[in-house]
Parts: structure tokens; C-alpha cells; sequence
């Protein structure tokens, strides 16, 4: 049985002056595999009105708040009802949210950390377990061809064992105190009610543990994490620097800081095997350097067929020719191509291409969710080494 029709997406969250919901809404469009046909917007009933007429949506698919959402798209019949939701919300929106959705039977795409507490996170797993939905988590980082290059080469053998792996997500924007100032980004984010437990550690922290153990293959151990909050009154960490040990032996670093002024989202990586090494910038998405220890550094460049030769998963994630950038959009998309071709070949009972199987999902948002609170544990220690929690 085929599925001859876009798949229909709610959202919940992306209001107006809201940032990652619009950023979901186009890159989800991109491949013209999804429309957006239903929402419950704001948080503010009014607010959610307003922005459903200004995506020009129905004024009956857009909702007062979720719950309305779930029980209205409910009743209409199948191809015209929604088939998944995507949480755009603050994190202590996540769980509630997607318990819900998946309850009544759709799937669920949602944004990290995928809960506010690892209870939260376990609850979640074996609420997918039990729903047989299909959940995505989106840690867009995962989505760059040069990263699933870096993948499919360690995998290869390409590196050797790896030996050690620097990560860093430096931002500079929480420098000072904006939030007193009513800046919508970080008034949440930095209040502990919506954030969770942590925060820079859990807003971008968690995108650089993701990586770490996506590119690997490694699972993180151990780690001795050093949380601080260097703005005056601030309630959560806004810098950290963590030790982590892998479970092959392998030893790192992870940093991440939202006081590090004029950096922007200085994501990057370094893994350094007992062959070569490899390093990736967020910045620089486009390009994968390789070094030997006897010769000069090699850089690959999305966009070429070599990279496909060697990745399918990046030739798959790849839609430009080299030289015309692709990045964060296309990177978002690409998680989307992979959820949505999961989510039809489940409407069909078909098997899906296990390259489409290649998008974070409630087990890396466990991951991340336990990762934040090993860091927090280790952080209150006096031990400092603390294991990663199960
Ligand atoms: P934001 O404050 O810009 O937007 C949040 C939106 O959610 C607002 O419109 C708000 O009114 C709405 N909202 C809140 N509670 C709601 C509810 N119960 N029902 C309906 N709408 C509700 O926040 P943001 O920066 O877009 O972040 C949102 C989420 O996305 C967070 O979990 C954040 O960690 C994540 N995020 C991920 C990335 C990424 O790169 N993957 C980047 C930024 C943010």
C-alpha cells in the first residue's frame, strides 16, 4: 500500500516572536513530504489565533491550547486529521505534551532535551515502546552530511580506536542578564521551572554529548563536570567544563557556556583516533577535515560524489552540488526526511530503508536527559568522578 499524499503536521509552540517553531515549520517543508495543517501556537489562546493566521491556516485547525488540539484533530477523518505533532515549547511543555499526543494515537516529533527530569525521560520511553508511534527528538546537529561522514569513517575504521574526543558549544548571547529584560529566549531558559535542572548544560550541552556519541558510536561513562553561573542572579549554570570518560577507554572534554563573549554557536569537534583525526565545525558545516599522521590534512567537501562513495547517509542528506552551503535548514529537513519516510512506511506497514532510520530518538533523548543529571550530580560531588547515571 502507498501513501500518495503529504503527511499532515500540528505544531505546538511558534508563536508569535517565538524562534525555533518557525524554523521547524520551513524546514519541514522543504522536501515536500510535509504541510503544516493544524496548531495550537502560544501558550497565550490569542496569541495562537493570531500566528495560525498568519501561516493563512483554517481557523478551525488552530487551537486554543493543546488538549483542545488533541480532541478536536481526533474526530476528523484519516488524510485530513494530523498525522504527527512537532513540540516547539519550552521543556517543561515536552513531556506532558507528547504523553498526550501519543496516547491519542499520533506520532511526535519533538525538540531537545526531550524531558524536564530523567523520570520524565523513562516514562517517555516506555510510553513510545507501548504506542508503537514513531518519536523523533531534534538534535538537528545529527542532521549534516559531514557529520554522518564522520559517522560511516569511524565506523569504517577509518581513525582507528579512538583515543580522545574534544567537544565545545560556546555561545556568548547570555553574557549579561537579558532576561531581566524581558528577552523571550532567555527569561525561560534561564528559570529553573521551564529549563530543568540545568541550564546551559541542558540547552546546548546536550547537543554536544548527542554528537560525541553519535560520530563514536561511544556511550559516555564517566564524567567530572564543573557547573558555574557567572551572571549575578542567575539561577542556573550558564558555563561548564566537563571530563568524560567513554566506555572503550577513550577520555574527552565537553564545554559548553553561554557567557563566552563574541562566540555564536561555535559547535565543534575534534576525534582524535591511533590512525587519524577528524574535525567538524557547525560554523563550517560544509567541510570534514581529516588528518594523517604522515601527510597533509585532507578536507572533504559536501557535495561531491566521493562523499556519497563513502556515506550514503551524507549523500542521502545532501541536495545542493558542492559549493552552494547547506546547513541548518537543511540539516533540520533532513532529520524530517527520515522521520516522515519512518512514519509512512509504519502507515503502511512497510519496512522503512534503514537509512531513514537515521534520526535521534527517545533512547538519545534518555541519553541527554541522563547526561544532564550526571553532570549536575557530579558538579554537587565532592568525588567529582560520577558515573553516568542508568
Ligand atoms: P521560544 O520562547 O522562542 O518559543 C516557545 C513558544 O512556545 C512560544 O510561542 C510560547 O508561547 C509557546 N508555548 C509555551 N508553552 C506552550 C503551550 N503549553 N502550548 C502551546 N504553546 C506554548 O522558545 P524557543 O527558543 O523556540 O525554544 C523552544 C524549544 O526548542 C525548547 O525546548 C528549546 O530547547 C528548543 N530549541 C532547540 C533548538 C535546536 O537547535 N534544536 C534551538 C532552539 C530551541
Amino acid at each position: 500500500m502507498k501513501l500518495n499524499r503529504k503527511l499532515n503536521m500540528g505544531m505546538v509552540g511558534g508563536g508569535p516572536g517565538a524562534f525555533i517553531g518557525e524554523v521547524h515549520r520551513r524546514a519541514s517543508r522543504m522536501d515536500g513530504q510535509i504541510q503544516l495543517v493544524s496548531g495550537a501556537f502560544d501558550i497565550n489562546p490569542r496569541k495562537s489565533k493570531q500566528q495560525g493566521k498568519e501561516l493563512m491556516l483554517p481557523s478551525r485547525r488552530v487551537y486554543r491550547n493543546y488538549q483542545e488540539m488533541i480532541e478536536k484533530e481526533f474526530k476528523l477523518p484519516d488524510g485530513e486529521r494530523i498525522d504527527f505533532v512537532v513540540i516547539t515549547t519550552p521543556n517543561n511543555w515536552h513531556f506532558p505534551i507528547a504523553k498526550d499526543f501519543l496516547e491519542a494515537g499520533f506520532h511526535v516529533m519533538c525538540e531537545k532535551p526531550m524531558t524536564f527530569n530523567v523520570a520524565e525521560a523513562k516514562q517517555l520511553k516506555k510510553l513510545v515502546q507501548k504506542s508503537r508511534k514513531v518519536f523523533g527528538l531534534m538534535h538537528n546537529y545529527t542532521g549534516y552530511p559531514m557529520v554522518k561522514l564522520a559517522k560511516d569513517l569511524v565506523r569504517g575504521g577509518e581513525v582507528g580506536k579512538i583515543r580522545k574526543v574534544v567537544v565545545q558549544y560556546p555561545q556568548g548571547w547570555l553574557a549579561t542578564p537579558i532576561e531581566k529584560t524581558g528577552q523571550q529566549q532567555a527569561a525561560w531558559r534561564t528559570d529553573p521551572k521551564q529549563s530543568g535542572g540545568a541550564g546551559c548544560m541542558g540547552d546546548i550541552g546536550t547537543h554536544a554529548e548527542n554528537l560525541s556519541e553519535y560520530i563514536t558510536g561511544l556511550k559516555i561513562k564517566e564524567i567530572c563536570a564543573d557547573l558555574s553561573i557567572f551572571v549575578k542572579g542567575r539561577r542556573l549554570d550558564d558555563d561548564g567544563n566537563c571530563l568524560l570518560r567513554f566506555n572503550n577507554g577513550a577520555r574527552g572534554i565537553l564545554h559548553a557556556s553561554q557567557i563566552s563573549i563574541g562566540e555564536e554557536n561555535n559547535l565543534a569537534i575534534w576525534i582524535y583516533g591511533e590512525e587519524k583525526s577528524l574535525e567538524w565545525h557547525q560554523e563550517h558545516p560544509n567541510y570534514l577535515y581529516v588528518k594523517a599522521p604522515d601527510g597533509p590534512e585532507q578536507v572533504w567537501k559536501r557535495g561531491n560524489d566521493y562523499v556519497g562513495a563513502a556515506s550514503p547517509a551524507a549523500g542521502r542528506a545532501t541536495r545542493l552540488p558542492s559549493g552552494h552551503p547547506e546547513a541548518f535548514f537543511e540539516a533540520f529537513a533532513n532529520n524530517y526526511v527520515n522521520f516522515a519516510d519512518t512514519v509512512r512506511a509504519k502507515m503502511t506497514r512497510t519496512k522503512p530503508d534503514p537509512l531513514a532510520l537515521d534520526f535521534p530518538n527517545v533512547d538519545d533523548g534518555l541519553r541527554g536527559m541522563l547526561f544532564i543529571e550526571t553532570v549536575l550530580a557530579s558538579t554537587k560531588s565532592k568525588k567529582k568522578w560520577t558515573a553516568f547515571k542508568k
